[in-house]
């Protein structure tokens, strides 16, 4: 690590998170190396990922699970998942009302997440749901457990006061779902600064002791032009109070104006394969959100590649980028879900396990899984990383390509049971895990029925009547 600070070019910031390029752009994107610190923190190297959370968790993982069995250093939570009962005038969301001391985070005590994680708060769930409602000068519109609502701006710098996060991210006017119109368009960039202003304004002062969280303001995912205004005031007037980048697209790097290149950039972007993260990371994007971690642990897929490929590509059979565990084949295997793999799972369960888990809907399956999935994508972002510093990523992203299919793995089997806010719902979607018991009285109507049945009736005629699922 004595070259990541011999190259440095450190950033001279008024708030004590750190982050050191290995060395400085010489072009608008390219991969990069850096190291993002904050005191009591472990320090993460980028490009990294940000675990994302749903309400506080990494789903399906217990603090403890997370803390001695992965390597998450990073995680990222919702405004949204926690205010559900702001909406109602006298009560007040019950994480503002957590008692923490002077100098801790409440929204941290309240999730119990480990002292040495980065906790970073963003306005919105990852992936976000569209909303009905579009943006007002003063609000955005999300999605609470308890339905669709409005977010002031005002009442989201309040919550930064409150909960003290070590990041926050600010507000960008962003449409998710579909494309801006051109009046949108011309309202996003001032719409944009007005919200980072107010929000550098209610976090000017150091608070018992503990410094204002870190801001990391958006570049909005819209020609630089369009955004010029606020481009400019973010080196300018906001130079001293951004400490990095939240960018929505790929894309968006093009708009960062060189003097703001040496900040970290977080991508929040649609990352929907491991092939995704490498192009983003070949354009120098520091640190993701990846949704499809837990979307491949629900869909009770076992993630199963490495960057570099470890073996030599082939045109005609790429390898699956994952293994559907769903399928009946694994019911006698004994080996772990990898070979080579040294996670929790693979060092202590077999395939047969986590399949039998799976069939009997046993949460732990899930676990299991989760577990291994994020190793596979630390160990991934761990090759990446090398990869850069040996000059050797290019060849070896070129090689990644050819190596593995581009999707991942179709999902056949059920997943968890997932809830409203969790997943968007589509026209005549049919319910997405119908429920495993039905109402008394639709069984009391089935019981009538049931006996009308002859005493030698079989299992097939009970089961015809909906009064229990024959045993295979
Ligand atoms: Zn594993």
């Amino acid at each position: 690590m004595a070259a990541l600070h011999n190259h440095s070019s450190l950033r001279q910031s008024s708030h004590p998170l750190l982050f050191v390029l290995q060395k400085s752009n010489t072009r608008q994107d390219e991969p990069r190396l850096g190291r993002l610190s904050l005191l009591n923190r472990v320090p993460m190297d980028t490009p990294h990922y940000v675990a994302a959370s749903s309400r506080g968790a990494v789903p399906h993982l217990s603090q403890d699970m997370m803390r001695e069995n992965t390597n998450i250093r990073a995680m990222y939570t919702a405004l949204e998942d926690f205010i559900e009962k702001a909406s109602h005038q006298d009560q007040t969301p019950p994480i503002f009302n957590f008692p923490a001391a002077p100098h801790e985070s409440p929204l941290r005590k309240f999730i119990a997440l480990q002292k040495s994680a980065l906790l970073i708060l963003g306005p919105r769930r990852i992936p976000p749901l569209p909303c009905p409602a579009s943006s007002t000068d003063s609000a955005i519109s999300i999605v609470t457990s308890l339905g669709f609502g409005m977010l002031e701006y005002t009442d989201y710098v309040e919550a930064i006061q409150k909960l003290r996060p070590d990041i926050v991210l600010g507000i960008g006017d962003v449409l998710f779902g579909h494309k801006p119109g051109v009046k949108r368009i011309d309202k996003m960039g001032d719409r944009t600064l007005a919200w980072v202003k107010e929000l550098v304004d209610g976090m000017k002062d150091e608070e018992n002791g503990m410094p204002r969280p870190a801001l990391f303001a958006p570049i909005l995912p819209i020609e630089a032009e369009r955004q010029s205004y606020y481009l400019d005031a973010l080196q300018d007037e906001l130079v001293d109070s951004v400490d990095g980048l939240v960018l929505y697209d790929t894309a968006s790097i093009d708009a960062i104006p060189k003097t703001l290149w040496h900040l970290p950039r977080l991508s929040l972007g649609e990352m929907n394969s491991p092939h995704k993260l490498l192009d983003a990371i070949a354009r120098g994007i520091d640190i993701f959100t990846i949704p499809f971690i837990t979307e491949t642990t629900d869909a009770g897929i076992a993630l199963g590649f490495s960057f570099p490929a470890t073996k030599a590509p082939d045109v005609d059979t790429p390898l699956p980028l994952g293994v559907d565990m769903w399928a009946p084949t694994h019911a006698k295997c004994l080996s772990p879900l990898r070979s080579d793999c040294l996670c929790y799972t693979c060092t202590n369960h077999h395939q047969a396990f986590i399949q039998h888990l799976l069939n009997a809907k046993e949460m732990l399956g899930w676990v299991l899984l989760q577990l291994h999935n994020h190793h596979i994508v630390d160990n991934f972002f761990a090759g990446v990383r090398q990869s850069i510093q040996n000059g050797s990523f290019e060849d070896e992203r070129t090689s990644f390509e050819k190596t593995y299919t581009v999707e991942l793995p179709e999902k056949t089997g059920q997943g968890p049971r997932v809830r409203g806010y969790q997943y968007k719902s589509e026209k005549s979607e049919q319910r997405k895990n119908p429920p495993a018991y039905r109402s008394l009285d639709d069984r009391k109507e089935k019981l009538v029925e049931a006996a009308v049945l002859s005493p030698s009736a079989d299992a097939n005629d009970f089961e015809q009547q909906g009064f229990a699922e024959k045993a295979e």
